[in-house]
């Protein structure tokens, strides 16, 4: 059997264990340490908007600190893209509240503003204006963050960005992760960069990130007993875990432009054959780190489905994914409220998430090639 490709493996830069060295050295090993600080601040400059940024223990975590400290509460009402992972719903339920879905457009994939809107006309005439609204980037690619936020400002509606799968794309210039009240970053072992298990609260001040901390680590009072006048979390990120980012923050620019050479690959891969077209930016305001390449296939052009493919890159030991199912579809989520069509239905019916790491040799791209041609010959 030949080696597995992974769609998304961890690919560390080499100086990772230097900082956990120092940490075991200098005996930080907790939840805070030179590490976090140093990881918050290598990814205070990346963003390169003024931004406090604080470290926690997973993207999930930091989703559902945001949503705290944008005051949702049991039985708000909480618009979340459907086109995402479970991980950016799920904190709305830990909250109480009821995730209220919207679909995607075409060309980003993701909340589409126009169902976005027709959403909070609905829900507002129903009685409730909801709370706040998570956008995601997905695979990396920016949403239509200007028409997103316009919608949200005219109903003044907070926007959390969920930019997991996002650190290196931007929005006409501007970080991913940086245009929402909050946004959050993932550092789990399948994404761009990784600290084994890990996120990140992006806040845009002082006070907001303070307050994030105060949360995450069991919202202790100033008194010198244990003294505590809100429920507290136990979210902040590891010293060792940090070590690994500050390592891996040294190497994020190239691991962005070797994951943009991959979606290069596959634009020329697929150029030939026609009926399968590769997720690529809709213009030039868009910038995707493509944290995973993906294609939508047409099996009347091309007489084989994406399960064809999936199952014929299986056989060599190749692992690929289908679009993520849209939460309105998953049986966890059945009785939330949805609004849009049947675009990420679609999506995820014919789209295929492709080997995608940084870490994928010349070998490993023949092995795709060969498949590839051999299934659409
Ligand atoms: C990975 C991911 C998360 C969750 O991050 P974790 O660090 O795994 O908790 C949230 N949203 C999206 C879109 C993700 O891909």
């Amino acid at each position: 059997m030949s080696t597995k490709i992974w769609l998304s493996s961890p690919h560390m830069g080499g100086t990772e264990q230097k900082y956990i060295q120092e940490a075991f050295e200098a005996n930080w090993i907790a939840p805070l340490g030179p590490n976090v600080d140093g990881f918050e601040k290598d990814l205070e400059a990346f963003l390169n908007a003024g931004v406090n940024v604080g470290a926690l223990s997973s993207g999930t975590a930091a989703l559902h600190l945001a949503l705290i400290q944008c005051g949702v509460e049991y039985g708000d009402e909480v618009i979340c893209q459907s086109m995402t992972f479970s991980a950016s719903a799920n904190p709305i339920a830990y909250c109480g509240a009821t995730p209220v879905f919207v679909d995607s457009e075409n060309e980003t994939w993701n909340m589409c503003p126009i169902a976005l809107e027709d959403a909070i006309k609905d829900r507002v005439a129903k009685g409730k204006k909801p709370k706040v609204i998570i956008v995601v980037h997905l695979y990396g690619m920016p949403a239509k963050m200007d028409e997103i936020i316009a919608v949200a400002n005219k109903y003044d509606i907070t926007v959390i960005e969920d930019a997991a799968e996002a650190l290196g794309s931007n929005y006409k210039g501007q970080k991913c992760g940086t245009f929402g009240r909050f946004g959050i970053l993932s550092f789990n072992g399948n994404k761009i960069i990784t600290t084994s298990g890990g996120g990140a609260m992006v806040c845009h001040s002082q006070e907001d990130k303070d307050k994030t901390v105060f949360l995450s680590t069991q919202a202790r009072d100033d008194a010198p007993h244990y003294q505590h006048s809100h429920i507290g979390y136990n979210y902040r990120m590891s010293n060792i875990v940090a070590g690994i980012g500050r390592g891996q923050m040294e190497v994020l620019t190239s691991r962005v432009e070797a994951r943009r050479s991959m979606n290069k690959f596959y634009q020329d891969l697929f150029d030939s054959i026609d009926g399968v077209s590769v997720f690529v930016e809709p213009s030039a305001d868009y910038y995707s780190n493509h944290w995973l390449s993906a294609i939508i296939v047409d099996a009347n052009k091309t007489g084989k489905t994406r399960e064809d493919l999936r199952l014929a890159l299986l056989e060599d030991n190749i692992e690929s994914r289908p679009l993520w199912k849209p939460m309105h579809l998953q049986p966890v989520f059945a009785d939330a409220p949805y609004y849009g069509g049947n675009v990420a239905e679609q999506l995820f019916n014919n789209g295929l998430c492709l080997p995608s790491g940084s870490n994928l040799s010349d070998d490993d791209r023949s092995r795709i090639t060969d498949v590839v041609s051999k299934i659409f010959s």
